[in-house]
């Protein structure tokens, strides 16, 4: 940890779970009962707190309650809460000029995201992108564009992917439910195919790359498909890390076959791994990324970013919205790019990595219901299961999840059957608050 980070977080003295009501608090509930008459029911409560403010990997509940947060705003707050620099940045912005339109008249800062984006996906070649508001909204227009570039309709996504919970991106995502059941019909053209999973399928990356193409060869016909959508790694399945050769080896098929591979790194890019993107990992350059939640420092924004030739097959007028690229999140952005190099938080996540999977690996050394740890970086899982059967267990990650905010931790589950835990701290995140949410986790397995 460098000293910077350390007297950053120690500005607002909390360092510390530290818990001075009952869980939730009387300010909570009472937000709580607000909520309950007049915000939709189809938004859920994971945890029943709410914030008051943050910092780095605190965040102070209504209450006064201190909780570790290990779920970075389920990957957004990449950065830490209220980093000096981008709070600055938005609040510098936000007094310059908060709205115009891009398309109407445009503004520096769009166009800096725009050439750091470039800069830090994988690729040597001129590269554009489209700026949007969310996650789902990247991945709807990386499908659009694919589709006017190769004239084809079809899409194809791996089993246990998760991309979205607009009507297009539910029909993608591997789950049914909740994202999709009772919305339909659903968009169509969408075709599931069997992932890489080495803890679950045993299969080499070769082995599980001819079992996807297989599938969608005669399932669906490579001369149909216009992308293939891929995380590199799994995020709401359940932090799946492909076999060695796996992604290597669908990109080599989609390029022989005229498929635009686009890789979803709404979850994984941005340092979140160690390196600015996931797919640097696996040796890949994908012709598209999608990058999102870990980009704006908390601010809405999300990105298409590709080959300058594919992003440029729409004609004008076919991309973009009212919102997209709004200059107060682009100049988020921007900060957070230049606080990942001078906090060298590329590092940071590699550090994390070493001290997480040491902690965990323990856990699974001392407990039979620690199935599998897997991860890179800062986005590490424990996935749970029946000792006596082998089964994926939700009940142990759900119950280790309450256990774990009682003690002022919060931490989010996963996968595609609820049996896994996931920690997507903030990278600034310190190695002694990993090894007290290692302890909370191994005294809650204690307990159950
Ligand atoms: C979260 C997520 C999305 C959806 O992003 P939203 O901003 O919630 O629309 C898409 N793809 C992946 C891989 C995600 O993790």
């Amino acid at each position: 940890m460098t000293d910077t980070l350390s007297s950053r977080s120690a500005k607002t003295g909390a360092l510390s779970p530290r818990l001075i009501t009952e869980i939730p608090g009387p300010e909570s509930q009472k937000l709580h009962a607000r909520r309950q008459a007049t915000v939709s029911g189809g938004v859920s409560a994971t945890f029943p707190v709410y914030a008051a403010h943050a910092h780095d990997a605190i965040i102070v509940d209504v209450d006064g309650n201190q909780f570790l947060d290990l779920t970075g705003g389920i990957g957004v707050m990449t950065i830490g809460h209220t980093n000096d620099a981008v709070v600055d940045a938005i609040a510098e912005q936000a007094a310059k000029v908060t709205h115009t339109l891009f398309a109407v008249a445009g503004y520096e800062p769009y166009i800096e995201v725009c050439e750091l984006l470039a800069r830090h996906t994988p690729g040597d070649f001129a590269k554009k992108s489209v700026l949007v508001n969310s996650g789902a909204e990247a991945v709807e227009n990386a499908v659009k564009i694919a589709r006017k570039h190769t004239g084809r309709t079809e899409i194809a996504v791996l089993h246990h992917g998760y991309h979205g919970r607009t009507n297009l991106t539910s029909a993608m995502n591997y789950n049914m439910h909740p994202y999709g059941t009772g919305f339909g019909p659903l968009a169509g053209s969408v075709h599931h195919a069997p992932n890489s999973s080495p803890f679950h399928d045993g299969l080499s990356g070769e082995e599980a790359a001819e079992r996807t193409i297989t599938h969608l060869e005669k399932r669906v016909g490579a001369s149909q498909i216009a992308c293939l959508v891929v995380e590199p790694i799994q995020g709401e399945g359940g932090f799946i890390v492909p076999a060695k050769g796996y992604l290597p080896a669908l990109l080599k098929w989609c390029h022989d076959n005229g498929i635009v591979y686009v890789s979803d790194e709404v979850q994984s890019g941005m340092a979140r791994t160690g390196s600015y993107f996931a797919s640097d990992h696996f040796g890949i350059v994908p012709d598209m990324v999608t990058s999102a939640k870990g980009i704006g420092g908390g601010m809405p924004i999300a990105a298409v970013t590709g080959r300058a030739e594919i992003m440029d097959s729409s004609h004008p007028g076919g991309l973009g919205g009212t919102f997209g690229g709004n200059p107060v999140s682009c100049a988020a952005v921007v900060a957070v790019f230049s606080e990942v190099e001078r906090l060298g938080l590329l590092a940071e996540a590699k550090r994390i990595e070493k001290t997480l999977m040491s902690g965990l690996d323990g856990l699974k050394n001392r407990f039979p219901h620690v199935a599998d740890v897997r991860g890179i970086g800062a986005m590490i899982a424990i996935e749970f299961h029946d000792p006596a059967t082998g089964k994926p267990s939700a009940d142990i990650a759900k119950a280790l999840q309450a256990y774990a905010l009682q003690q002022g931790v919060l931490i989010l589950t996963a996968g595609s059957f609820g049996n896994v835990l996931r920690f997507l701290p903030s990278l600034v995140i310190t190695d002694s608050q990993l090894e007290e949410a290692v302890a909370v986790m191994a005294a809650g397995l204690e307990s159950l």
